[in-house]
């Protein structure tokens, strides 16, 4: 059942991973409270990813989100936004 579900945005550009949008193979999706975020950011001295911005979503912790499906995103795609890298596709059940 299982569909690459690609970040088609992404506005965090202190993420060593962004480059004109998400370059990880796979990013993560989690956090607590009433955001999920992107775990999978990191600032560094340093770019790094893909040769071009084709992030996909590799997992999310977020049960609670109504893309959420054994842990897995489900959504045909998300964006990812703002200094704490906020999933802007979570919707609570
Ligand atoms: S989606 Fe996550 S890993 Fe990818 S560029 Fe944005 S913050 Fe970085
Ligand atoms: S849309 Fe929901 S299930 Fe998909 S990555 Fe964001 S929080 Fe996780």
């Amino acid at each position: 059942m299982s569909t690459a579900v690609i970040v088609k945005s992404c506005t965090t550009t202190a993420c060593s991973f962004n480059d004109g949008g998400c370059t990880a193979l796979a990013i993560t999706v989690g956090g607590t409270g009433a955001k999920a975020s992107c775990t999978t950011f990191v600032a560094l001295d340093a770019r790094g990813g893909l040769p071009s911005a084709n992030g996909q979503v590799g997992a999310c912790k977020r049960l609670e989100c109504v893309h959420n499906t054994d842990l897995l995103c489900t959504a045909a795609e998300v964006s990812i936004a703002g200094e704490d890298a906020e999933c802007l596709t979570y919707e609570v059940r």
